[in-house]
């Protein structure tokens, strides 16, 4: 080492000294991930709690006492496997093995990709190009979508989304100067102007819809937020007639509308019908249509399901989530526009006051670079992309494109279609065998057996009913130790379930009433290993036999 090893240099040694440590526990984990408890137990979350330091100490614990620390003391107090096979709560995915590898990359350089510096890092043109990726696999042209960005998550895709609705809306009002600015002159003064000037129709928006409205100033209260009428056999889908009835008379209001359109409703995993109908009045009435797929927009990728989400490319905005569906780490979100003017209006400043130093290099651009390959139309060369700053929320920015980019290499669009159809099969037997079971009640049946043919109604599937996506709905039976008639028997299902630490599920609210959720989005999720685990637990709670308690798969029982 450098004789004026200093305390850096230390630093380093230690690291290098640590990594291996690290390694092998990632490796432990990798390895063990379909055995680990999916909970923390209650004794080692107090331990982690009690250990925490009191305050910062004056001397450091350096970077192997801080590692041990770690690994000993605070990693056993958190969820053991929330990416591992049966972590169905919330949806949640985990991280494939070329995202884990890429995202330890990527800490490592902490790169912050913030502006477009084209001729000093090609971060920039990674991220676009694995934006441009995620079309491709969804088989949206990307020439449809060129505003595009990577966001923390969903919530802050549906904050750019109704950021950019606003000031289209406001720009396009009959009351204002054609071009009226919101982003850069606040809220308008006209007396013409209806009182609320913008309003959201949607019919069971995500709860980030109200924090997305509220944030961008159009307010989340239900006199913004309109839960509009669904059509009469399919709760999921848009009456489109009264859809046309509303639209027309807030055009003759003169009001702005934003149609929240969701695509995967969170507590059923459904889908209505319509998407493209939709688009054809919002287009006709001038209403902003955001579409919100945080993980819903990938289910497309089973065949039979595509018809859900064929339309997308027709949304004015549209939210998918990576760390979702598409199993990339956290925090890793997607936005696309079709108005990139709407985008660049909110977060780009009026040059003057854009701090120099924050001024990319694109002011002498390069010609293109010659790739040799016919490029699809809409793919952005590196010097044309705009600088991150300006089309979302943060200036600094982690270099989260590494890991989505080596996700969709790795396992291209045939690697994925197989994790959702994989992931949409379990989640219809484990649907199936609730509503075989006298011990349950499977809340959301799909009445189309035979999704794609219109005609198949629940009567002519012979009964039996599946579930169209990767989410299974539920409730103890009469006839089972959680009956409805009880308050509180999906908490306590729930409670036991997840008490098992061999699956986790999520508490939820359907129709007003208590329900027990199991959404599957994990990569790792294996028929042949999981399915008698998960069924195993379900079978012997409705039976009201106990015991099963403790996590560990040797404690698996048979259904
Ligand atoms: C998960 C989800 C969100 C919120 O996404 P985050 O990534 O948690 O911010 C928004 N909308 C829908 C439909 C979702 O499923």
């Amino acid at each position: 080492m450098a004789e004026s090893a200093g305390r850096p240099a230390q630093e380093v040694d230690q690291f290098l000294s640590t990594l291996p440590k690290v390694i092998d526990h990632i490796t432990s984990r990798h390895t063990d991930l379909h055995t680990l408890p999916t909970l923390a137990t209650p004794s080692s979350i107090s331990n982690t709690l009690s250990s925490l330091p009191r305050s910062l100490p004056e001397q450091g614990l350096g970077v192997e006492g801080t590692t041990s620390y770690l690994v000993n003391s605070i990693l056993p107090g958190i969820l053991q496997a929330q990416n591992g096979p049966r972590y169905y709560g919330f949806v949640v995915g985990g991280v494939t093995p070329a995202a884990q590898l890429a995202d330890i990359l990527s800490t490592s350089y902490d790169e912050n990709v913030q502006v477009n510096l084209y001729q000093q890092t090609a971060s920039v043109a990674v991220e676009q190009r694995a934006l441009e990726l995620v079309l491709d696999l969804l088989s949206i042209e990307r020439k449809v979508f060129m505003g595009r960005t990577m966001t923390t998550g969903a919530t802050s895709a549906n904050v750019l989304g109704l950021a950019c609705a606003r000031d289209y809306l406001y720009a396009n009002s009959p009351h204002l100067p054609q071009g009226y600015s919101y982003a850069q002159d606040g809220p308008p003064s006209s007396p013409t102007l209806p009182s609320p000037p913008i309003i959201v129709l949607s019919l069971y928006p995500h709860f980030s819809i109200q924090k997305a409205a509220s944030l961008v100033g159009l307010g989340s209260s239900s006199r913004i937020i309109h839960s509009m009428p669904s059509q009469a056999d399919d709760e999921l889908a848009f009456d489109v007639y009264k859809l046309e009835e509303r639209l027309e008379a807030e055009k003759q209001a003169g009001r702005g509308v934003i149609v929240v359109y969701g695509i995967g409703e969170v507590n059923t995993g459904g889908f209505g019908r319509g998407l493209g109908d939709v688009a054809e009045l919002c287009k006709k009435y001038g209403a902003w249509l955001h579409v919100d797929a945080a993980f819903g927009g990938f289910a497309g990728l089973m065949p039979e399901l595509a018809e859900y989400t064929k339309d997308m490319d027709k949304a004015d905005s549209l939210t998918l989530d990576g760390h979702k569906w598409l199993n990339v780490p956290y925090d890793c979100g997607l936005f696309f526009t079709r108005h990139t003017s709407s985008l660049t209006t909110v977060f780009q400043p009026p040059s003057a006051s854009a701090p120099a130093y924050l001024a990319s290099s694109s002011a002498s651009p390069q010609s293109a670079q010659p790739t040799g390959l016919a490029e699809a139309e809409g793919t952005v060369q590196a010097q044309d992309v705009p600088s991150p700053l300006y089309v979302g929320i943060e200036n600094s920015r982690r270099f989260r494109a590494l890991p989505l980019l080596a996700s969709l290499l790795s396992l291209g669009k045939e690697g994925y279609r197989d994790i959702v159809t994989r992931n949409i099969l379990f989640a219809r037997k484990v649907a199936t065998f609730i509503n075989e079971s006298p011990h349950y009640e499977l809340l959301n049946p799909s009445p189309r057996a035979s999704v794609g043919d219109q005609k198949t109604t629940s009567e002519d599937s012979g009964g039996l009913d599946i579930i169209p996506s990767n989410i299974v709905l539920f409730r103890g039976s009469s006839a089972s130790p959680y009956p409805p008639s009880s308050p509180g028997s999906s908490t306590e299902l729930t409670k036991a379930i997840n008490d098992t630490r061999l699956l986790y599920v999520s508490a939820t609210k359907w129709r007003g009433e208590g329900a027990v959720r199991i959404a599957v989005s994990n990569y790792l999720t294996d028929e042949a290993r999981d399915l008698d685990i998960v069924l195993g637990v379900l079978g012997r709670l409705g039976r009201g036999e106990r015991g099963v308690q403790g996590g560990g798969v040797s404690v698996i029982q048979s259904r």
